[in-house]
């Protein structure tokens, strides 16, 4: 692009300075540049003409073409509106206006023949078109077959004639004087090797497509180079943040070694050897790390901390891991104690309820450099805890903490930034992860340990209810425990407490033998707490919860999870809640409840998990479902505005753009070559243009 497309939009033919106004606050379309890309979000097929007799269900939209045999009003007041009815060799169509009625009454001619195009709607038992376009027949109208593009518009911009249509024609307007200022801004290399269209039909295409095969090529190409500069953008600022922090040099095995051959009790997975290995290869290396381990629930990502905390003490430094809750923090310090202790480690535990003495000592110790392992909640950050030297942070559940609170973990070592890595059991296709969370390295943990059992799952229906207290019967009669979950939802929390309080009390009823425990957010910490331990210690067998039961929470007694209007969870939370069971040596089990009607998307959702338990496979087919916006619950603000490509459908575009982006920037890496002109002009007028239409008006 040169500075053409810097050019005010209120000075393209057919805009003007209140139009120019209306495209600005609607639309953010501030220059050429932004209507260019400004992108279709669907394209109807004007290729093809409908019969009317053949309307069905499963038309989204439809074309159809006859004659109007007659016109009349109906209703009254709010309910009036204009009736024609069009006819074919094959049927007749109502078509209806509620808007601007009396206008069309006057527009429309009986006995003509006209095109209509619209979405039909199915009303007592017949099809009607309400509000349809309609345009009169002519030979050359009918002739033109063509894909046209819908764009996204507005009340407003409507009401000023600019519609789709309207859009459009000022897209048509733009393209007729700027055909020669569009530059290619891709290498020529990258053009051949991956078979791209050009810039120039890309951007042609996209808005005026002859047909499927070049709208097709037209968006891959976009969307491609939509990907790659983010990509660029994103290992670029990794290149450079691994040139300028230094890290801490931890290459001594010793006490890894020691505990490695003596003390740990299971063999580790493959998956977990590699990604120890890969966190080492980062402790060595000079630089500070800031690495990712994706790991599904179970998959044994704590131990692979632990072991990466044995190296940095083993070479005179301290660790910290952070999690997300106190439960956590308890239990991985009830898991790691007894190994600390082995090794005659120091290890303590902080929190927010830590009372005041243990903090002093707590604060002493880690100052003088005692104190090797801290464990704790969010407490750790606070400004009152100062190590001597912090050589590794640890962060669980990364999803709970903002990328603001892991910032403060870099500030815990005043003379160089603590090695720093991030745990979480949301697993994400991994050139997601790299996007999402840009300036982390990944290591994936893909396998769960040996011997464990594959968690069976069930779908069953709500008046299945008895056999499926039958079956949790048995299970407790063998000494299992239970989970039941059920929705809360804010807009529906007083129902969704009922639903939780009424389950409790009929489970209560149904098991006089056993004792249940109830759980959910609206209770105190502390009386959360206490529940939890009495399932914890085997007090209750049943636990009936909302999803407040903590991720990562290790009860392995619990044999089976009982999720209740599971068509109300997305994959993500059902895979998370499936993940509280299968600790053990003993078959779990997993029974989705749901009603008999169900949506397209749960029914999908439901047979997922009935037959897949692999985390990456469940969030592939999430993402396809909801897209990446929900995947994290939080906005990555920036990285997720793209203009034509989607991280969740695109997956496989964004793969290839980044092994693309690899290429040129490993081979280039200041982008200095000639055969990369292009590239180097589109980062610097990127970079330019972020400033320039930064929207301060
Ligand atoms: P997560 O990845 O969900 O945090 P954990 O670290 O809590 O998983 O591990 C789950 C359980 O598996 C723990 O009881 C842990 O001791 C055990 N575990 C971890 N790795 C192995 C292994 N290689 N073999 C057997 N058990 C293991
Ligand atoms: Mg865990």
């Amino acid at each position: 692009m040169d500075r053409f497309f810097d050019t005010r939009i209120e000075f393209l033919k057919g805009v003007g300075p209140a139009k120019a106004e209306l495209l600005n606050k609607e639309l953010e379309i501030f220059s050429f540049g932004d209507l260019i890309q400004y992108y279709p979000f669907r394209y109807e097929d004007r290729t093809k003409f409908h019969k009317i007799g053949e309307v069905n269900h499963s038309n989204a939209f439809v074309q159809l073409k006859g004659k109007i045999s007659h016109l009349e009003m109906v209703g009254a007041g709010r309910k009036k509106r204009l009736v024609a009815y069009l006819s074919d060799d094959t049927g007749e169509m109502e078509l209806v206006w509620f808007k601007g009625a009396q206008w069309m009454l006057n527009k429309i001619k009986v006995g003509i023949g006209y095109i209509v195009f619209g979405k039909p709607s199915f009303f007592n038992g017949r099809f009607n078109i309400p509000h349809p376009e309609i345009d009169l027949l002519t030979s050359a109208n009918e002739a033109t077959s063509f894909f046209q593009a819908v764009y996204p518009s507005t009340e407003k911009l409507r009401s000023r004639f600019l519609d789709s249509k309207g859009i459009s024609r000022l897209v048509r307007n733009l393209f007729s004087i700027s055909h020669r200022h569009i530059r290619e801004s891709l290498s020529e290399r990258i053009c051949n090797h991956y078979r791209l269209a050009t810039k120039q039909d890309a951007l042609f295409h996209v808005h005026f497509p002859k047909d499927q095969n070049t709208l097709r090529r037209a968006q891959y190409r976009l969307k491609f180079e939509e990907f790659f500069y983010l990509q660029l953008r994103l290992i670029k600022l990794k290149l450079t943040r691994v040139e300028k922090f230094k890290g801490q040099v931890f290459n001594s095995t010793k006490i890894l070694t020691e505990f490695y051959n003596h003390h740990l009790p299971f063999e580790l997975t493959n998956a977990q050897k590699k990604v120890i290995k890969e966190i080492y290869g980062d402790l060595k290396s000079g630089k500070q790390m800031n690495r990712l381990i994706q790991g599904d629930v179970g998959s044994g990502k704590t131990i692979v901390s632990f072991l990466c905390m044995l190296v940095v003490i083993g070479n005179g430094a301290q660790t910290a891991l952070m999690a997300p809750t106190e439960i956590l923090a308890d239990q991985h310090y009830n898991g790691l104690k007894p190994f600390a202790d082995e090794l005659g480690l120091e290890m303590a535990i902080l929190k927010g309820s830590s009372k005041k003495s243990e903090r002093k000592h707590i604060a002493e110790k880690l100052s003088d450099g005692a104190l090797q392992i801290l464990i704790g909640t969010h407490a750790l950050i606070e400004d009152a805890v100062q190590f001597k030297n912090l050589g590794l942070a640890i962060v669980d559940e990364q999803h709970r903490f903002g990328v603001a609170q892991r910032a403060k973990l870099w500030q815990k070592n005043q003379s160089v930034f603590p090695h720093i890595l991030v745990m979480t059991a949301t697993p994400i296709p991994r050139t997601l992860a790299m996007t999402l969370y840009g300036d982390l390295d990944v290591s994936i943990i893909d396998e769960l340990p040996a011997g464990r059992k594959e968690i069976l799952t069930m779908h069953k229906y709500d008046s299945n209810r008895l056999e499926t207290f039958g079956f949790l019967r048995k299970q407790m009669a063998q000494g299992r425990q239970v989970y039941i979950v059920y929705p809360l939802i804010e807009e529906s929390e007083k129902l969704d407490l009922k639903h939780l309080t009424d389950g409790y009390e009929a489970v209560q009823r149904a098991f006089p033998e056993y004792r249940a425990g109830i759980l959910h957010g609206k209770m105190k910490a502390e009386a959360k707490d206490w529940e939890m331990q009495r399932f914890l210690k085997n007090e209750t067998q049943i636990m009936v919860a909302t999803t407040v039961i903590e991720v990562g929470v290790n009860v392995p007694n619990a044999t089976v999870m009982v999720v209740e209007n599971a068509e109300r969870f997305g994959l993500a939370q059902l895979h998370q809640l499936r993940g509280r069971v299968g600790r053990g040596a003993d078959q779990s089990y997993c029974i989705l409840i749901t009603g008999y009607k169900l949506t397209r998307e749960s029914r999908k959702r439901i047979n997922t998990m009935v037959s897949t338990t692999n985390g990456f496979e469940i969030a592939e087919a999430d993402l396809k479902l909801r897209g990446p916006g929900d995947l994290l619950g939080t906005q990555q603000s920036g990285i997720l505005d793209l203009l034509i490509a989607d991280l969740g459908k695109d997956s496989q575009i964004l793969e290839i753009a980044r092994q693309a982006a690899e290429e040129v920037l490993t081979d280039d890496p200041n982008l200095e070559k000639a055969e990369n002109a292009p590239i180097r002009q589109q980062v610097k007028s990127q970079r330019k243009s972020s400033l320039n239409w930064s929207r301060i008006s």
